[in-house]
């Protein structure tokens, strides 16, 4: 184990830390075999875990995919609770582990169930676009779900002339743009909203990631100021600003997949910190600069400690209600069925 992580990440992770975390990946992975799991790894996982015990690492969108498709007893997410959660929506028999209890995420706590429904309530017969980054009881109050990677093709998909869609400002407004949508957003409380100016096409909410949210169009030209042939990938929940200064916005698989086949002097990844260091592990012969203040605090409280611990007692468990699960899981499904 510490031969085949010395080989991916010498460069990244100092030596005496890989040996330490290659004992506890080795031991993850004899424990995963013995209890018949599956690890899934999101791509904002730190490297010495990313590249040791997950059988699959990706975006959410390719995560839900291989959860929706696996035959093992027990599905250990590597991720925060909403992606453990939609595993368990796609696998409703199967125990679904979350290694840290206090995996949260920003823009799945900007939004409850009861803000949907008031939603609903003020613009009837609208159809709701939830990003997967939202707890199930959002999810089950939604339409249809959607990843940053699949964003325009499911507001696409419905073919109506409005569309909520929730809870990322800053994804609902590159989104809007894409699809050429007039968007507004309504107060943090609809109910509070008045109803001046309601010439929409798309309503959206002021959830924000506050990782992405960080990331502003003066971080983008100090960099190119240094490194004028950079080439600057930003993710969408970037704001638009950022995104029209950057030369590339996707989802985190999109940006890997853009990393691999172009060949630019640099790279500069705007998205958590963790990732960068996962590309240039993958790509050593490409030079990727970072610009990393902030780590996701949620992405970071999963480590290998965590997760032996996880398989060796069964915890977290995610458990969902029957009728919040079956709701849910219906608008994953129907993401899912558009790709
Ligand atoms: S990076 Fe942002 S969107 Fe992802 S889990 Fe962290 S807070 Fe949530």
């Amino acid at each position: 184990m510490y031969a085949e992580m010395k080989a991916k990440l010498s460069g990244v992770v100092p030596d005496f830390e890989l040996k330490i975390k290659a004992e506890l990946a080795a031991e993850i992975n004899r424990l995963k075999t013995e209890k018949n799991a599956v690890i899934l790894g999101h791509n904002y996982m730190e490297p010495a875990l990313f590249y040791s015990i997950p059988d699959f690492v990706g975006d959410s969108l390719e995560l839900a995919r291989k959860a929706a498709q696996t035959d093992k007893d027990i599905i250990v997410f590597c991720g925060v609770k909403f992606m453990a959660e939609t595993a368990k929506l796609l696998n409703p028999t199967k125990t679904v582990l979350l290694p840290a209890k206090k995996a949260g995420c920003s823009l799945a706590e900007s939004i409850t169930a009861e803000d949907v429904r008031e939603l609903k309530k003020k613009f009837p017969g609208v159809p709701v676009v939830t990003y997967v980054n939202t707890y199930a009881d959002v999810k089950a109050e939604s339409d249809i779900c959607c990843t940053s990677g699949n964003a325009k093709a499911v507001v696409d998909s419905l073919g109506t002339d409005t569309v909520i869609f929730l809870p990322d400002e800053y994804l609902a407004k590159n989104v809007a743009k894409e699809t050429g949508k007039r968007i507004i957003f309504p107060t943090m409380d609809p109910r509070k909203t008045s109803d001046e100016d309601l010439d929409y096409q798309m309503v959206g909410w002021l959830g924000r990631c506050e990782v992405h949210d960080k990331f502003t169009v003066e971080d983008i030209a100090n960099v190119r100021k240094q490194f004028p042939d950079v080439t600057i990938l930003a993710h969408p929940e970037c704001s638009p600003e950022v995104v029209a200064a950057s030369d590339f916005s996707g989802s985190t698989t999109a940006m890997i997949r853009h990393v691999e086949k172009t060949n630019a002097p640099h790279y500069l990844l705007l998205t958590e910190c963790a990732m960068g260091d996962n590309v240039a592990a993958a790509n050593p012969d490409k030079d990727m600069l970072r610009l990393c203040s902030v780590r996701c605090p949620h992405m970071n409280q999963i480590t290998l400690e965590d997760t032996l611990e996880s398989l060796k007692k069964n915890q977290y468990i995610i458990e969902i209600p029957e009728d919040i699960l079956k709701r849910a899981a219906r608008a994953v499904e129907r993401m899912i069925a558009i790709g």
